[in-house]
C-alpha cells in the first residue's frame, strides 16, 4: 500500500501549540496507550477504539438521542440520559441528532496524506518559529506503521518532527523509528518497579532501557516529568529520578509538567472512573524546591514545559 493512504485513528489535531516542543507546532493526537495512568489528562487517548463522549452540560433533557438510538443504548436515568457503551455499535445517530451538541463521537481514522495536510497548513509559522510537528497521544508508538509514514512524510518535506511518549514498546520499533525523530518528549513517572506497575498498569523496564539506548545513540531527548502529589513527588522517587538520570550517557534538560485536575470532565463524559479526585494541583513552592533539587545535580530543569 502506498505510505500515504496508510490510515490511523487520531482523537485530535491541534495546532499553535507553544509547549509540546520548540516554537509553533500542531500536536497530532493518536488514540490508543498501553498504559493507564491515574492521572492521564487525556483519557480519550487511552483506548484505541472510536468512542461516544456526552458533555453533560450541554445536555438540555430533549431526550431526541434516546429515540433514535436503533440499538436501544441510549436510557434515562434520572435527569440524565445514559449510554450503555457495551450495546453502542458507534452509529453516530444520536451525534447527528443532539441539536445542543452534547454528544460527540471522539477519535476519527485518517490518512498520512489528510493529516499532512493540515500539518503543512502551518509550514509559514513552523519555519518563521523553529516549530514542526508533534505526535503525542494517547501513544503514537502504540500505531507505529502509521506513526512511520507519518514521519517519513514530514521528513521529506523538511518539516521537524518530535514525539511526546510513555517510551512503553519494543526496541525494535523504537530503532525503526528513531533516526526520522528530530526530538524525543520522554515521560518518566516512577523508578520504583512496582509503583510503576500501580500507578500505570505496566512494567516500567523497558521504558528505563529504551531511553537509554536513545540516550546512548545521541538523540535530542527532554524528559518529561508529571508531579503528582502522593504519588511520585516524595524524596525516594526523587533521589532515584535523579540516580537514573545521571547514569543515562547523556545529561536530558527536564521539564516538571505540575498535575491538575483538568480532565475531570472527560472522565465523566466517556463514563470513566477518576481516581485522583482528591489530589491537589502541587504548591509552587513545592514545585520549586524539586527544580532546585535537580538542578542542584546540573540539570536544566523548567517548570512546565
Ligand atoms: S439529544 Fe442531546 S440534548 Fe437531547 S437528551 Fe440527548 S444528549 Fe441531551
Ligand atoms: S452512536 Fe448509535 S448506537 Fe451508539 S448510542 Fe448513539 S445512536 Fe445508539
Amino acid at each position: 500500500m502506498e505510505t500515504l493512504e496508510l490510515s490511523g485513528i487520531l482523537f485530535d489535531i491541534r495546532r499553535y501549540s507553544v509547549h509540546d516542543g520548540p516554537g509553533i507546532r500542531t500536536t497530532v493526537f493518536f488514540k490508543g496507550c498501553p498504559l493507564n495512568c491515574w492521572w492521564c489528562h487525556n483519557p480519550e487517548g487511552k483506548s484505541p477504539e472510536i468512542e461516544i463522549f456526552l458533555r453533560e452540560n450541554r445536555c438540555i433533557r430533549c431526550g431526541a438521542c434516546l429515540n433514535v438510538c436503533e440499538v436501544g443504548a441510549i436510557y434515562q436515568h434520572h435527569e440524565s440520559f445514559e449510554t450503555n457503551r457495551a450495546l453502542c455499535t458507534l452509529c453516530g445517530a444520536c451525534v447527528e441528532e443532539c441539536y445542543a451538541e452534547a454528544r460527540e463521537l471522539v477519535g476519527k481514522r485518517m490518512t498520512v496524506s489528510e493529516v499532512l495536510e493540515e500539518i503543512e497548513r502551518d509550514r509559514a509559522f513552523f519555519e518563521q518559529s523553529g516549530g514542526g510537528v508533534t505526535f503525542s497521544g494517547g501513544e503514537p508508538l502504540f500505531q507505529p506503521n502509521f506513526l512511520a509514514a507519518l514521519l517519513q512524510a514530514c521528513r521529506s518535506q523538511g518539516i521537524h518532527t518530535a514525539v511526546d511518549t510513555c517510551g512503553f514498546a519494543s526496541w525494535d520499533t523504537l530503532n525503526r523509528l528513531r533516526t526520522d525523530i528530530d526530538l524525543f518528549l520522554y515521560d518518566l513517572k516512577l523508578i520504583d518497579e512496582e509503583r510503576h506497575r500501580q500507578f500505570t498498569g505496566v512494567s516500567n523496564l523497558p521504558i528505563l532501557e529504551n531511553l537509554r539506548r536513545l540516550s546512548a545513540f545521541g538523540h535530542s531527548i527532554f524528559v518529561r516529568f508529571p508531579i503528582i502529589p502522593q504519588i511520585n513527588d516524595d524524596a525516594i522517587n526523587l533521589r532515584q529520578m535523579v540516580e537514573f538520570l545521571l547514569s543515562l550517557p547523556q545529561k536530558h534538560p527536564l521539564d516538571l509538567l505540575p498535575y491538575h485536575a483538568s480532565a475531570l470532565h472527560k472522565y465523566n463524559g466517556l463514563g470513566v472512573e477518576y481516581r485522583l479526585r482528591e489530589t491537589p494541583t502541587p504548591e509552587q513552592e513545592h514545585l520549586n524546591e524539586i527544580k532546585n533539587y535537580f538542578e542542584s545535580y546540573g540539570f536544566n530543569v523548567r517548570i512546565g514545559g
